[in-house]
């Protein structure tokens, strides 16, 4: 037995780390021939300057410029807002400050984002899963169930893998429910497909609300790693008590405040109004491909849909796969049989996915035909 393996809390033994799709994929190396559709990423490179003028020093615990170009965007004042390594540390860091390991409990409405459970279960806190309804609304009676038994309650909204926002009046029930008991968080990664539903401006009325923030999505930053956690000042002095001393690095605070001013406000919009646009394209497409039985409503940068079977789902996400075009397979998800992933990439990325698409479908046809032909000319000559 390795010293780790002796040493380490025994549940990490056998625990599986968050299959990223950047990890699923590592082993496929080079990242220049591939088009990636799978981590709902932006397409396309940014530009941006760093000052390494005073890169001896510390950072500031929280940079002053990153957290008034924050600010600003979210019309929160300064103390409802901390800057994290990323939506991620969000997510542990409420876990880690409200769970006593072992003891508490985080609940989840699968399907969902699956950092949620992966981060409790490196803390040592139960999950507990009220699952989404058919129509992807939160099972109000589930969670009514369960109020006093979690500590920390996830909702995300628009939902990952799923798309859709969850309705406000639901939202605001499971907040009511949870009122006296649980820390409500509302993971608003992809809010800035339909800012309007926001409920950050919601902080003044409920104590007990968190909303996650951040810029790998929209903001077309994923590989920056910066996000925001907003809530009202108790409960970030508290998550300040947890977080690293230096949480983000000089050179992250000011490419981060470049794309949070006015100029990088308006390229993100222009980005968002561009993949909204695209997403309805390839939603239509979908819907029309036999082969689809499903397309699921979607108010993020990403299309969920399901096939008609395993072997139609299998066969689409390799053939893809084969020509460099890497979407993510979420059939192993709680209702989500025979269901694939496609973030939306460029224009380009998205018309070479579909004629792939379609020529495998064509060179199956035409194999299949093949076959059968010879098969029949062989029974024949029989
Ligand atoms: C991508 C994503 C995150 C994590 O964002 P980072 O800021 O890159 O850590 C959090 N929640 C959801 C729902 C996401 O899809």
């Amino acid at each position: 037995m390795s010293i780790a393996n002796k040493l380490a809390r025994k549940e990490l033994i056998a625990m599986v780390p968050y299959q990223s799709a950047r990890r699923l994929f590592a082993s496929s190396g080079d990242m220049q021939g591939k088009i990636w559709l799978n981590a709902n990423e932006a397409s396309g490179p940014g530009h941006y300057q760093v000052n390494s003028d005073s890169i001896n020093r510390y950072p500031d615990f929280q940079p002053e410029n990153l957290i008034n170009a924050y600010r600003q965007y979210c019309r929160l004042s300064a103390e409802n807002i901390l800057a994290t390594r990323g939506a991620d540390e969000g997510i542990e860091l409420i876990i880690r400050t409200f769970c006593q390991a072992y003891q508490d409990s985080v609940l989840i409405c699968p399907p969902t984002y699956g950092m949620y459970a992966i981060s409790a279960e490196n803390h040592g806190a139960d999950i507990i899963k009220v699952p989404l309804t058919k129509e992807l609304a939160l099972d109000l009676a589930g969670l009514k169930a369960q109020v006093g038994q979690a500590k920390v309650v996830f909702l995300c909204s628009p939902g990952n893998p799923t798309g859709n926002l969850l309705s406000q009046d639901e939202i605001q029930t499971a907040l009511e429910l949870f009122a006296e008991s649980a820390i409500v968080v509302v993971d608003e990664a992809y809010i800035e497909f339909s800012p309007e539903q926001s409920v950050a401006s919601w902080l003044k009325k409920y104590p007990h609300l968190v909303i996650l923030r951040t810029l790998s999505k929209a903001f077309a930053l994923a590989g920056l790693r910066c996000g925001f956690t907003l809530a009202n000042t108790d409960i970030i002095a508290m998550l300040s008590k947890v977080i690293a001393p230096y949480p983000i690095s000089a050179p992250v605070a000011d490419i981060a405040s470049t794309a949070l001013a006015p100029s990088g406000l308006e390229q993100m919009n222009v980005r968002v109004q561009e993949t909204n646009m695209l997403r309805v394209q390839l939603a239509d497409w979908l819907a029309q491909q036999s082969w689809c039985s499903q397309v699921f409503n979607s108010d993020a940068n990403f299309v969920l849909f399901r096939c008609q079977n395993e072997t139609i789902k299998n066969f689409i996400f390799e053939s893809l796969a084969r020509q460099g075009i890497l979407i993510r397979d979420q059939s192993k998800q709680q209702n989500l049989t025979d269901c694939l992933r496609i973030s939306i990439g460029s224009e380009h990325e998205l018309s070479l996915l579909k004629q792939t698409i379609i020529n495998s479908f064509n060179d199956k046809l035409t194999t299949d035909n093949v076959i059968t032909t010879t098969a029949q000319t062989a029974a024949k000559e029989n």
